[in-house]
């Protein structure tokens, strides 16, 4: 039982960084559990982010800049996020480099969407992209720049001009390729500026849901010290990115385990469309290590063993920058008919070397380096091994295109969760759709960042009087945390990650069938299972990576069961969802959001409609219609 043994005043000892400024007093209790005893301390903020990635960051810079107390919570420091990885870019209609028009990106989203996207958010997104760059230009990121001193925009998959009809455009605005290296640290600076106050090396366990339906707040370990911290707030905004570490082969941090998800899951709340997973086409064979859309963008082409520009064939018009599932899914094709490279015949070339030196140089530097280092390759001279390797989530928690999480409630389809947001590759607003669009991303973390500050600064005032937490707020939490740490069975949590990362692996790829995902069912579930039967060997609190390795398996496990079971009950191929027993889009039947529930540690599935309208007359909506490139 959870009983505050005492209840005082508490200098912060925490190892927070504080931008200055406002600053709460915190109280702090004990709890024992299990013959264990917990120091909690209690916060209270205006508003609290889980995560410092772009996502995270962009948020909690306006909520600080319309005057709310805004505490951010990271596991890593926030210049280590996964953002700091990205290299292609960030799409917006600026017409740099040709005349564009923010329309023409929002149809190209949605056919890249594959028509699973909500229009009303696509158009918002696509709308803001723009103001969202030259923002960012205003904060200092050091784009790339044209002759004459504009942004620099470079070709990207999927974007086209005119409706389609314009042929290629060039929309994506870069710093090189480490186009997130600039962002997440342009966005770091601004928030410092903002007096954003971090909680650095935080890990978030769950939320704190009231019995009313309502989030007030999350509860969090601090690692370095082992104490546990709720934070009670009037919002709570989850940016906390994607699950890619559910597969064995990703381009993703090791830290992506869909830590956010899993809590709005564990919170009785769904996930939605997790069965559209993104391969990028081009990770170097075996590293897994990223080699940007950009690389393409600037000129290069991918080639099979007999040298063949094979992309030719399966997308005439836009060939190589075709779609990323397309891509994707055009050289699995070529390996499987026997003209992959490479002693097993497994894998592909992507050629640079026809470029010339100075352009790999100047726009491509970060690859060239990567592609020595992971592949041994000078890619002045020889082509990159690469193969398609997971790379993002569309799906996650479902949002209004205001950052506020829904749900399906009765009748009501879009049914607001008073108090909890989310941002980011762990939000599903849905903006992607079925399969999302090259440096889409990197502006959907920004756009949909500050989209919830500014819903925020709409329906709340700073300082605004909050009620007492629930009487047991965190108190399961707790109970749970206490079990997994004391978990003492057979098996290390590093045999069931490679269990779960096999599976998801194998049965749930690029191609999919029946048999193969009923299979995966079968095998997630069980590995599931196993996790009862997991074993820590480390039982502190302090540091404890045994630990928090195994909670973020727990997570990664529950995104991954409901991944695989709303793959397999989705009788359609669309975008990323690719089956060879279903190969058409089936929009009679299938053209609705999947949400996944986590109900006694099993998935139930719901669904929800997709948004066709607009926000207003500036556009019509896009009907669906065949996908081609
Ligand atoms: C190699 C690579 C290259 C990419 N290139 C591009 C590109 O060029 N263009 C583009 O548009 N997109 C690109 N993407 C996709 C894009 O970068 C990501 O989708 C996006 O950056 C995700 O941002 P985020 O803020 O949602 O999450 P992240 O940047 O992943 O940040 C997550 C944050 O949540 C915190 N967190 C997570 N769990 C917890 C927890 N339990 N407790 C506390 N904190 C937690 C972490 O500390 C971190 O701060 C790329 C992705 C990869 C992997």
């Amino acid at each position: 039982m959870w009983r505050c043994v005492s209840r005082g005043l508490r200098a912060s000892s925490n190892r927070s960084i504080s931008g200055g400024g406002h600053f709460r007093r915190l109280f702090s209790s004990q709890t024992n559990v299990g013959g264990s005893s917990y120091t909690v301390v209690d916060h209270t903020y205006d508003a609290v982010v889980v995560g410092a990635g772009g996502a995270g960051l962009r948020a909690a810079i306006g909520l600080s800049e319309h005057g709310f107390n805004t505490a951010c919570i990271t596991k890593l420091f926030p210049t280590r996020s996964h953002t700091v990885a990205a290299q292609g870019g960030i799409n917006a209609a600026l017409g740099n480099m040709t005349e564009d028009d923010w329309r023409w990106h929002m149809y190209d989203t949605v056919k890249g969407s594959d028509w699973l996207g909500d229009q009303d958010a696509i158009q918002y997104m696509c709308r803001e992209a723009p103001k969202a760059v030259i923002e960012l230009e205003n904060y200092g990121l050091p784009f790339s720049r044209t002759e004459d001193g504009k942004i620099y925009q470079r070709a990207f998959g999927g974007q086209s001009l005119d409706f389609g009809k314009g042929g290629q455009a060039y929309r994506c605005a870069c710093a090189a390729d480490r186009t997130g290296h600039a962002l997440l640290h342009t966005l770091y600076g601004q928030a410092m500026k903002h007096n954003t106050q971090f909680f650095v090396e935080y890990f978030a366990l769950d939320l704190l849901m009231n019995s009313d339906g309502s989030c007030q707040g999350v509860i969090a370990l601090n690692m370095e010290d082992g104490t546990l911290h709720r934070f009670r707030a009037a919002n709570t905004i989850l940016a906390t990115g994607g699950y890619g570490r559910a597969y064995f082969s990703a381009t993703s941090a090791h830290t992506c385990t869909g830590d956010g998800n899993a809590m709005v899951a564990r919170a009785g709340l769904p996930l939605q469309d997790l069965e559209f997973v993104q391969f990028h086409p081009t990770g170097i064979y075996g590293a897994g290590c990223l080699i940007t859309e950009g690389s393409r963008g600037e000129g290069g082409i991918l080639r099979n063993s007999e040298g063949e520009r094979f992309m030719e064939r399966y997308a005439p018009t836009a060939k190589d920058l075709a779609s990323r599932d397309v891509v994707s899914r055009s050289m699995t094709m070529e390996i499987r008919e026997g003209r992959g490279v490479g002693p097993l015949k497994d894998h592909i070339y992507l050629h640079l070397n026809h470029l010339p030196p100075e352009v790999l140089k100047e726009r491509l530097p970060g690859i060239s380096e990567t592609a020595a280092i992971f592949a041994g390759v000078d890619v002045t001279k020889e082509p990159i091994p690469v193969l398609p390797t997971v790379h993002y989530n569309m799906g996650g928690i479902p949002t209004n295109y205001h950052g506020q999480v829904v749900t399906k409630n009765g009748d009501d389809p879009d049914a607001v969760i008073p108090g909890l947001m989310a941002a980011g590759e762990a939000a599903c607003a849905s903006v992607h759709g079925a399969n999302r669009l090259g440096a889409n991303s990197l502006l959907d973390i920004v756009v949909f960042g500050r989209a919830c500050a500014n819903r925020v600064a709409e329906i709340q005032k700073p300082g605004a009087e909050q009620k007492p937490l629930e009487k047991d707020a965190g108190e399961r939490t707790i109970a749970w945390l206490d079990k997994i740490r004391n978990s003492n069975g057979s098996l290390p949590t590093s045999k069931i990650r490679l269990d779960m990362q096999r599976v998801m692996q194998n049965n749930a790829a690029v191609f999919r069938t029946q048999e193969t995902l009923e299979e995966g069912c079968q095998l997630i579930d069980k590995t599931w299972e196993s996790f009862h039967d997991v074993q820590l060997k480390d039982r502190g609190l302090i540091w404890n990576t045994d630990l928090i390795e195994t909670i973020e398996l727990e997570n990664l496990l529950i995104n991954a069961c409901i991944t695989m079971h709303s793959a397999e009950a989705r009788k359609e191929s669309r975008g990323a969802h690719a089956r060879e027993d279903f190969t058409k889009r089936d929009d009679e039947k299938w053209m609705k959001h999947t949400i996944g529930y986590w109900e006694d540690e099993k998935v139930r599935l719901e669904y929800r409609p997709v948004h066709m309208n607009t926000l207003d007359d500036e556009v019509e909506s896009f009907p669906p219609k065949a996908r081609v490139y």
